[in-house]
């Protein structure tokens, strides 16, 4: 069954989730107070109307009220983000997904009742950060404030060896969940399975320990 989605303010970040989202055949209402933008998806989503979020009535007539879930975009005009938020979750949309500009906007969004608040250039930076100080994590993936999904390469330290005698579950109390070895993902890796060095792993685990077992054997 196709889900039902609306994204509210076609800037980059809006536009990318509405282009996706109809990529992968999903229904979706896209709407933005500016023509032009509309414009620029009206090729791309199954509907797509000009229109001020922070207008109630507009809001029943578009009968956003049927939408499984509603992406709110809208950037720099805080208010606007607010009063949509607000709005939608007094409309008694399922779920809601706040794009927060700072962090104070991002409390509130979480205060008035937005099922997700993401951040994308905050996280965004974060995780290029990440990236840049080590040349072996690929990728980063926060959980909390201390617990992350890691990418690394294996590297030469791991090669020929397997989990158990690499014994990294008991010495850094860190979780290889899955290894990717060229085209293929191993998830769940056996403690028998063989690292090689090209392999790249994926590890879950509190910050710090990640940061130890990368010291000792990245
Ligand atoms: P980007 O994702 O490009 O960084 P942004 O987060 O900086 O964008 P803005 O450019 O401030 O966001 O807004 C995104 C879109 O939201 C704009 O196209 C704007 O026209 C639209 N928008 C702003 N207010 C409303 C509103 N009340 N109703 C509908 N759309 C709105
Ligand atoms: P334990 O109870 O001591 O954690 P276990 O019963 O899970 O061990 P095995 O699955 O044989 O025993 O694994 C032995 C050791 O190999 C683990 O203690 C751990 O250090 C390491 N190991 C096995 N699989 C993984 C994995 N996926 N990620 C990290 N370490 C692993
Ligand atoms: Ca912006």
């Amino acid at each position: 069954m196709k889900k039902e989605f609306a994204v509210i303010g076609l800037g980059r970040f809006g536009g990318s989730i509405c282009r996706e989202l109809s990529r992968e055949g999903m229904e979706v209402l896209a709407l933005d107070l500016d023509e032009d933008k509309v414009n620029e998806y009206r090729d791309i989503a199954a509907h797509a109307v000009i229109a001020d979020s922070t207008d109630e009535s507009v809001l029943r007539e578009l009968g956003l009220r049927n939408i499984d879930h509603v992406i709110v975009a809208i950037g720099d005009n805080i208010q606007a983000s607010m009063l949509t938020t607000l709005m939608l979750k007094e409309l008694g949309i399922k779920t809601i997904t706040v794009k927060a500009q700072n962090d104070y906007h991002e409390k509130i969004l979480n205060k008035i009742g937005a099922d997700h608040v993401v951040h994308p250039e905050r996280d965004m930076g974060k995780r290029i950060a990440h990236n840049i100080i080590s040349n072996n994590i690929l990728d980063y993936i926060e959980l909390s404030d201390d617990h992350s999904v890691v990418e690394v390469k294996a590297g030469s330290k791991m090669s020929g060896r397997t989990l158990v005698d690499l014994d990294i579950r008991a010495q850094y109390g860190c979780n290889v969940v899955a290894i990717k070895r060229k085209k293929d993902v191993i998830v769940s890796p056996m403690a028998t399975e063989e690292i090689r060095e090209s392999d790249i792993l994926i590890v879950i685990g509190a910050d710090k320990d990640i940061s130890r077992f990368e010291k000792n054997l990245v």
